[in-house]
């Protein structure tokens, strides 16, 4: 037995290379990571024809490969195809790009493995995350009684809070068929997934006419609540964006948040793409009562420009999060209880998680807010700036001012289908890959737009945006499209 197990361990020991070759494969991956970040500036915003299929030629085996095996199949396969994310000129759905010291802050996570889970099992790793949590809510204007919760994206954090909500309001299987949840037709598609997956589909989904700017109409949403108490319903939930993805508009938060106090609804706030607008002037402003809201999600993987894999949930009164999500197991027994901070695991259906704090946390140290606050301004104002140039272009029509930092805009063929012709022009746009943009559906018509939030987007990306579509309009409009 034992010399079997001898034999074993030679094998196994495979799994911890040595100071040596933990160099090499640092010095390889650093080598590769340069190389990427030095091509980005000249890399397309979109690789059109590429699609990874080359991965399967080289199959999970029991031999491994060597790591410049391994870099080859990620660069060829991997980060040679779809969509540039982190490109200056990526400017569809909502950009981030990717900040450099995320990297190194996931690589120290993982290489120290610290359970952020509870506070027992690594105090530092927790009180870092709390830390950060804390730091959001003053963000917001939030108490120190607020808790909340790094997830892994927006979609896991406006879930956890729509089931925070759920639970507060006991919103249980006889009550489900009466109850009434209000959003606009513009709310992000994760909140009616997040409702799906909270075992709330039997609500009552009233949705609330928007104006002309394409925010919530707070009258009719207060006299929807009236109308539906009245017909003996029970109205417990409003969800309001604090940034459409559609067009970067703001509900009226302030209001919304006064109907829902007078009436004894929850507020949820979804603020995941603008949310961390709040640390700008031009943001605060545009967000005005977001810290009225009971529960909000922002996303620093959107707009504090994080890698993806990070989002955040904020409860304004944190032991509803708490009553919602604390649990107890036999296993956990010695763990130790009254613990001076909460932990995540406390606060979120994960128990074994990523210590994912580690990347928001090492980006906002070694910058300090000042270049995050400018970078914010500096989108917000880019995207006053297209706004301004693109109606000044031969053919084009705007939609209104933007409230953040996405424009809605098409083109007007001379003669044709409009919408067909926005969607070859979109097709086109992304083909050629110099810059990326991407369209949707408002009040039936094919809608373009640009989202201005990665940090790496500056004048000169936005000025080629301009000159892209203008000149590509035109080519196909003389074609006769
Ligand atoms: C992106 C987005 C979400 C979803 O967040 P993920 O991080 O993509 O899961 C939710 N709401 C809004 C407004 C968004 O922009």
């Amino acid at each position: 037995m034992i010399s079997e197990i001898n034999q074993l361990e030679a094998i196994a020991r495979q799994l911890e290379p040595n100071k040596n070759q933990r160099e090499q494969l640092i010095q390889r991956v650093s080598a590769y990571s340069q190389a990427y970040l030095e091509g980005i500036s000249d890399a397309p915003a979109n690789y059109a024809f590429e699609d990874g299929r080359g991965l399967y030629e080289s199959p999970i085996a029991e031999e491994g490969i060597e790591i410049g095996e391994a870099l080859d199949l990620l660069g060829e396969n991997v980060d040679k195809s779809g969509i540039g994310t982190t490109s200056g000129r990526f400017l569809g759905y909502i950009p981030g790009g990717a900040l450099f010291p995320s990297a190194l802050g996931d690589y120290l996570a993982a290489v120290s493995n610290r359970y952020a889970g509870f506070f027992f099992a690594s105090p530092g790793a927790v009180r870092l995350e709390n830390m950060l949590i804390s730091w959001m809510a003053g963000v917001i204007g939030y108490s120190s009684k607020a808790a909340g919760n790094l997830t892994s994206g927006g979609s896991l954090a406006n879930l956890l809070a729509i089931i925070t909500a759920r639970d507060t309001h006991s919103i249980t299987g006889d009550k489900l068929a009466r109850s009434v949840i209000y959003f606009t037709e513009h709310i992000h598609h994760s909140i009616d997934k997040a409702i799906h997956v909270a075992g709330l589909s039997g609500c009552v989904k009233h949705k609330v006419p928007v104006d002309k700017r394409y925010r919530m109409d707070a009258e009719a949403l207060r006299s929807a609540i009236a109308t539906d108490r009245a017909a003996g319903l029970n109205p417990w939930l409003v969800v309001g964006s604090a940034g459409t993805t559609n067009t970067g508009s703001v509900d009226p938060l302030a209001e919304i948040a006064g109907i829902a106090a007078d009436h004894g609804l929850w507020f949820h706030a979804d603020g995941a793409y603008g949310g961390f607008f709040k640390l700008c002037p031009e943001g605060r402003a545009a967000l005005n009562g977001l810290e009225l809201a009971d529960s909000l999600v922002m996303d620093p993987h959107k707009t504090l420009f994080l890698p993806y894999g990070t989002g955040a949930l904020l409860v304004k009164d944190g032991a509803k999060l708490y009553a919602s999500q604390n649990w107890d197991a036999a296993y956990m027994q010695d763990a130790p209880e009254n613990m001076e901070e909460l932990s995540p695991a406390e606060l979120s259906p994960e128990l074994t998680k990523h210590f994912r704090g580690l990347r928001l946390w090492l980006p906002l140290k070694l910058f300090g807010l000042a270049p995050f606050r400018a970078a914010l301004s500096e989108k917000i104002q880019l995207a006053r700036y297209f706004h301004q140039k693109i109606q000044s272009i031969d053919g084009f029509e705007v939609g209104p001012t933007p409230d953040l930092s996405v424009v809605t805009y098409r083109y007007l063929p001379p003669r044709g289908d409009v919408d067909a012709f926005n969607e070859m022009l979109t097709k086109k746009i992304q083909q050629d890959g110099r810059i990326f943009i991407s369209s949707t559906r408002i009040d039936g018509k094919f809608i373009l737009r640009v989202a201005i939030s990665s940090f790496r987007t500056h004048l000169s990306d936005i000025d080629e945006a301009l000159n892209v579509l203008k000149w590509t309009a035109k080519e196909l409009a003389e074609e006769g499209y």
